[in-house]
């Protein structure tokens, strides 16, 4: 049996992407290896939102995630990754986290249901555990499972085989979301845009870019890293979606991003977990 620790497990609505509406499990992993300060901030700002949660966190701790402020710049998932909220991330047993999902699953088994394991970064840590996650016996019944990644990761051979048999032996539809990270997130191009890693995982499954858009710049990085991505032999769709963790935010800039994906014949990703729940964790 195999541990992973986990930052959240919630059953939600799917808010983005391909799976948009889709009543899914979401695991989000403890991890990453970005920190996407510059999020909602003038180009080269670093935001501190997170720094002061986590200075406030050493004072008085929270007891939960549901406690954690929501931010407006920055990581929205900050607490997954950064290591000053690593005790609400408990490790846990391959078993126990199935049980759990069982037990959040409306009829207590799978049936239309979704599964999204998300981060943090998925693909950092975990690939070996997740084997002995995917192929439990109460998780046969599991047809649709999408990897929520920064497209930075290799897949292991051991993982490429894993995900393989899934579609081979369940007939598993495997999905890799990759939220590939623009100069606005903060992180360097070389670090974050690398066609050959996503190209990869179009052997393994069905990938799509997704990038987030606050700005013009933001578009002309887009198409920038599209190109890159094509010309390494990308066929996947490719998603415009409005920067925003917070409503009012998002609210400002998701028609523009809906119209700068329709006169450019690029697909538009809402990101309905903000107008239905506020972006509160567990959702
Ligand atoms: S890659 Fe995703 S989880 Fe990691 S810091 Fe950036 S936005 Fe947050």
């Amino acid at each position: 049996m195999s541990n992973i620790k986990v930052s959240e497990l919630f059953y939600s609505i799917q808010g983005e992407g391909r799976y948009l509406g889709v009543p899914s499990v979401f695991l989000r992993t403890f991890g990453c290896n970005f920190t996407c300060d510059g999020f909602g901030m003038p180009r080269g700002g670093t935001s501190i939102e997170r720094m002061n949660v986590a200075f406030a966190h050493s004072n008085t701790p929270y007891k939960e995630y549901k406690e954690l402020p929501l931010v407006s710049t920055g990581c929205d998932s900050y607490a997954s990754w950064d290591p000053a909220f690593k005790d609400l991330s408990p490790v846990l047993t391959t078993d126990a986290i199935v049980n759990r999902i069982i037990e959040i699953l409306p009829y207590n088994e799978w049936r239309d249901e979704h599964l999204v394991i998300t981060g943090g970064e998925p693909l950092l840590g975990w690939q070996k555990q997740y084997p002995d996650l995917l192929n439990h016996l109460k998780m046969h019944g599991l047809k649709e499972i999408t990897f929520e990644t920064n497209g930075t990761q290799k897949l292991t051979s051991e993982f490429k085989s894993a995900l393989k048999e899934w579609s081979k032996w369940y007939n598993r539809e495997i999905t890799f979301s990759v939220s590939a990270k623009l100069p606005c997130s903060g992180e360097l191009w070389e670090d974050a845009i690398k066609p050959e890693v996503v190209c990869e995982y179009e052997q393994c499954g069905t990938a799509y870019l997704k990038f987030v858009i606050a700005t013009e710049q933001d578009f002309a990085d887009a198409e920038c890293a599209i190109a890159a991505y094509r010309s390494a032999g990308f066929k996947g769709y490719v998603y415009l979606m409005p920067v925003g963790g917070v409503e009012s935010i998002y609210s400002m800039n998701n028609k523009n991003v809906a119209m700068l994906a329709m006169k450019n014949g690029l697909r538009y990703s809402d990101r309905l977990q903000v107008p239905l729940f506020k972006n509160e964790w567990g959702t």
